[in-house]
This record gives structure tokens, sequence and C-alpha cells, in this order.
């Protein structure tokens, strides 16, 4: 899957030299202009005949109303991908690699993930009649291995971090033939993962901003991948700024990003577990690709994303995991320097019932009662 001269050069828990890209062919350049109708899978490189059978993407975009009176901002929307058939943005990339897989003749998918891709691929390759082999940390939130294996995935869960299971699974594929759908690895996934922009662009005019949650960079590259293809074939003009964002004990991106460090050793630990990644392997491509739209990555506590997420609850009535309201604490962390009317956009990655264990943090749990309506009301406080 990578170049070959590049590929010799890599080295086990760093970033991936030679990650391959798809290129739109010459003849789209200019194709279409601004007002014209465009259908995404004509600028996929898998025919619509090979995809599984799950409405996957199309996903809602929300005006947050209610954010002019809390902070001020006009055209605050919410992309909420949490509303895909597995709960996540990942279904993205494993649709695409899911009909590659089918179009080329693989029964067999391998690959690693911190939770979200593998629940993703087995909900998909259960769809498509294919088998998915999930290497995955032992400590993933429980619900995310759940869905694995109620879609009948082999799943290998590793006493390891996600790191471990990436270069095992690359490993894994290497012997057996079966075809490799790891984030960024596969060029597959950054394709999938551009169609969130070509959405974008048919449900909302002149975006300023785009905030996205960041671990390896994949959704990252996919999103500029797709603005720059909308470019390419002539339905925008100008790309909105993007904003990647991190979590505070997940940084690796933001270093590489503002001072070119590639070789500290970090040892993830955040709240946000689908961006908790020590080494983001899509690095090298992510920063050359924000380097080229000019965009910019933040970073975010796990304070300021549990507390993100749980306004969102109760602003939005959209309820996210962490990983995904950290583009939204993101947004709050610039509101200084960010526009209010500008049209700005958060990606919300994945449901927030996939990790209850960090949603509990923000709420606290009633007492219990007796079934007593008297003392329920007096306990309410709905008496006087
Ligand atoms: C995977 C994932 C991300 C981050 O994607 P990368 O490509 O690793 O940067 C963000 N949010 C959720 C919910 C995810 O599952």
């Amino acid at each position: 899957m990578l170049c070959p001269a590049c590929r010799e050069e890599n080295l086990e828990g760093k970033p991936l030299k030679g990650i391959l890209k798809v290129k739109l062919p010459e003849a789209l350049r200019n194709s279409k202009n601004e007002n014209d109708p465009f259908d995404i899978n004509n600028y996929l490189p898998v025919e619509k005949e090979f995809f599984p059978n799950l409405p996957v993407g199309n996903t809602p975009l929300i005006h947050a109303n209610n954010f002019k009176s809390e902070f001020g901002f006009e055209n605050v929307y919410l992309k909420f991908d949490g509303a895909n058939p597995t709960g996540s943005y990942k279904d993205r990339a494993s649709f695409l690699v899911s009909a590659f897989a089918k179009k080329f003749g693989f029964q067999e998918i391998v690959l690693a993930s911190t939770g979200n891709a593998a629940s993703s691929m087995a909900g998909i390759a259960a769809s498509a009649g294919q088998k998915a082999f999930i290497f995955m940390p032992s400590t993933a939130p429980k619900a995310k291995l759940v869905q694995c294996l109620q879609y009948g995935a082999t799943l290998i869960p590793i006493q390891g971090d996600y790191d471990k299971a990436f270069d095992l699974s690359l490993k894994f594929s290497e012997q057996t033939g079966f075809l490799n759908r790891n984030t960024a690895y596969n060029p597959m996934t950054i394709e999938g993962k551009k169609t969130s922009s070509f959405e974008l662009v048919s449900q909302l005019k002149n975006i300023d901003y785009v905030f996205l949650p960041s671990g390896d960079g994949v959704v990252l590259s996919g999103v500029i991948k797709g603005f720059l293809d909308l470019r390419f074939i002539g339905v925008i003009k100008n790309l909105p700024k993007i904003i990647a964002v991190q979590a505070e004990g997940s940084r690796f991106l933001f270093d590489a990003f503002h001072y070119d460090k590639w070789d500290l050793q970090y040892k993830a630990d955040t709240v946000a577990d689908s961006i908790s990644v020590n080494v983001a392997r899509n690095g090298y491509c992510a920063v050359a690709d924000l380097k080229t739209v000019d965009g910019d990555v933040v970073l975010v506590s796990d304070d300021e994303i549990l507390s993100a997420q749980i306004l969102l609850s109760q602003k939005t009535g959209i309820f996210c995991e962490p990983s995904s309201a950290a583009s939204f604490a993101g947004l709050l962390k610039m509101k200084e320097t960010t526009s209010k009317d500008a049209t700005v956009v958060c990606l919300l990655t994945g449901h927030g019932l996939k990790d209850i264990d960090s949603a509990i943090k923000k709420v606290n749990f009633p007492k219990t009662f007796p079934p007593d309506l008297e003392i329920i009301s007096e306990a309410l406080k709905l008496n006087n």
C-alpha cells in the first residue's frame, strides 16, 4: 500500500512514510462551477456497485442557535457523525475500504484501532459479508469492544496500547495477505474521510472555519483533501480555515506542526480515547496538508473537553463522545479570536453512548427514592 521506495524508511512507532494518495483525473479540473449540482460518487475511487448496503454519511448538520445568547456566535453548525450506522465518522473510511475489498476480491480485512475504526469496520464488514480481524487495546471503552463482538468480528484484544496494536496488525496482514485497513496506511481511509467536505459544501454556503478533532490526523487530511478536490473540480474557490484540535495529553501533531518536533517519546493520556495516540500515523501528511491550506492546531484539556461535551448535550440535544466534543472545545478556546459572525462548522465525530464511563464524570447520579410522590415532590422542591 505504501510507496515502495519510501516504505523502506519506515520505523516502528513513527509516522508512516510513503502514504499513497488518490488523484482525481485531470479531465475533471474545473469541470463544474459553484452552482452546478454534483454527485460525490463521481469523485470516489471505487464504483457504486461495490458499496456495502448501509447508509453511511449524509449526516445531519445542525444550526446551534442557542450559541448566540451563550457565546455571541450566530452561525455555529454541528455536523453529527454519531448518526452513522455504527455511531462514528469512521464509517466513512470503512465503507470505502469494504468497497475496495469487494472490488479486488479480498474477503478478510485486518485493522488496528482505538475503538471506533474497529466497531465501524466490524459493522460494515458484517453488512458486506466480509470478515474483520481487529487488533485493539484491551482497555478500549467497553461499548466499542461489544460492538465488534455483536457484529461478529474476530477481536484480538492486545495487552498494550494502540501503537502496539498498529504495528502488530501490519505484521499480521503481511503474513496472511489479508487487506489492511489501518488508518493512513490504507489510502481509502483518507479518501473515505473526504466525503464530509462534499456534504458540507452542499449543506452550507461560505464556510469560514471547520474545527475537527485530531489523533492520527486522517480525518484532518481527509477533510482537507475533500475541499481541495472540490476546488479542483470548480465547485468552490476558497477553502475554509481548518483547525485541528488535539487533547493536551495527545499532542503529537501540535508539536510537529508548531515546533517541528517529531522525536518526542509521548505516552498519550486523555479522556478522549479516540484521539489518544502516541504517534500520529498520518503525521507527515497531516502536517504538510495543514501547512498547504494555512490551517492550525490547537490544544484543549480533558476538563475543557468534558465541559464542552455536557454543554453540547444540554444546549443542543446532541450527545457526542469526548473526542468529538474536542472540536467544540477548540472553538470555545479560540472564541476571542474567532469572528462572531463567522460561519463555523464543528465536526462531532462519534456518539456519546460509545463511552459512558467518561460521560458520567460531569453528571451527578440522583439518590434513589421510595415510590412516594409526596417525598419526590418535596425533594424536587415542586411544592413551594
Ligand atoms: C478516529 C476518531 C477521531 C480522529 O481521527 P484521526 O484520523 O485519528 O485524527 C476523532 N473522533 C472520533 C470519534 C474518532 O473515532
